[in-house]
């Protein structure tokens, strides 16, 4: 039996635990990572249960989830993702909680915005379904268009993204969040995977293997899921759409304060500069922070194009 140092396990339970023959399984900075920041949610039960009992009872959080969910800088979300990834708290437990919140509520408002959450949970089983049904998914496109799509894959264009280095704030403060907590929000999952695959032009499984080796609640048929979303390959009604990292940040983060969270170099920077990256050379000296490493706006009419001669190719054969 192994035993994590992170069980939350009393010195008496410790104690039994050990004379069983458990041994203590090594901390994430033991096997090497740097990891001082813990977890969003403590690992186990008692914390999920915990999570899941505040989250429901909270005026602030499941009644006003479909306004606050989309807000990086002040999550109005549940965290619960790695509880259900690895299953230290079930699914049907989940849903029976948001059911009674449900029959709990006084408003049609609050009731809205527990269906809201309902949905989310909805698509965690849909994709689990899916990548159920159609496990090829798990290697490759569903549409057909993205079968042999002529993705740039620029090496140092990727590794631009996995810092944070792409000049993009909204884009890079994401994935800093994401290296340095092993979690992000999901309006920046999307941020940063249409900005990979629609403005760098970079195969969407590029991204999947690098959320799978930082996200601590990496799981296979969600993280596919978002990722086919995001690059339009998916099982979805809907499939193009590219996002405006500019119009993204100036939604959910007005004032640029998530921006300025995980940017520390530039943030004393005036918040339009922040949200729409239009830094001048002037402004950015000194603070190693990098021009656009390309330009939206023609990206996205690039991708348009290859996405539509894709399609026509299809079309003719
Ligand atoms: C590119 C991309 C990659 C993603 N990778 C993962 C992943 O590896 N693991 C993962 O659990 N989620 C993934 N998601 C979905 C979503 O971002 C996370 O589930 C969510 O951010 C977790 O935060 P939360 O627990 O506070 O969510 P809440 O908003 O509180 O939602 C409650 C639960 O519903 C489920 N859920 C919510 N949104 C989604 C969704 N879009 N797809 C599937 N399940 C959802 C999760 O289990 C989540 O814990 C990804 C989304 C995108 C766009």
């Amino acid at each position: 039996m192994a035993l994590s140092k992170a069980t939350g396990l009393s010195p008496d339970e410790k104690a039994r635990a050990t004379d069983a023959g458990a041994i203590e399984l090594p901390s994430a900075k033991d096997l090497g990572y740097e990891w001082d920041n813990g977890f969003l949610l403590a690992p186990g039960e008692k914390a999920a249960l915990a999570k899941l009992e505040e989250f429901c009872d909270d005026q602030r959080a499941i009644a006003e989830y479909d306004e606050q969910r989309n807000f990086p800088a002040n999550p109005g979300t549940s965290t619960l993702s790695a509880a259900l990834k690895f299953g230290t708290i079930g699914i049907r437990t989940v849903w029976a909680a948001t059911a009674a919140a449900y029959s709990r509520a006084r408003s049609d408002e609050t009731r809205t915005n527990i269906r809201t959450w309902q949905q989310e949970l909805a698509w965690r089983e849909f994709y689990q379904g899916v990548m159920y049904f159609f496990p090829q998914l798990a290697e490759g496109p569903y549409r057909d268009p993205f079968k042999n799509f002529p993705w740039n894959n620029n090496e140092q264009q990727f590794q631009a993204w996995c810092t944070g280095k792409t000049g993009y704030p909204i884009v890079d403060a994401a994935m800093r969040q994401l290296n340095q907590t092993g979690w992000m929000h999901n309006r920046c999952r999307m941020i940063v995977a249409s900005f990979l695959t629609k403005d760098l032009m970079i195969d969407w499984r590029w991204g999947e293997k690098y959320f799978m080796q930082h996200l601590y609640d990496g799981d296979l048929s969600a993280n596919n899921g978002g990722w086919q979303w995001s690059a339009s390959s998916g099982m979805d009604p809907k499939p193009l759409r590219i996002f405006n990292p500019a119009s993204q940040a100036k939604k959910y983060d007005p004032d640029a304060e998530y921006i300025r969270q995980w940017l520390p170099e530039i943030r004393h920077l005036d918040t339009p500069m922040l949200l729409t990256g239009s830094i001048s050379q002037q402004e950015l000296k000194g603070t190693g922070y990098p021009v656009p490493i390309v330009e939206h706006k023609v990206q996205q009419a690039e991708f348009k194009t290859r996405y539509n001669a894709q399609k026509n190719k299809l079309r003719a054969t």
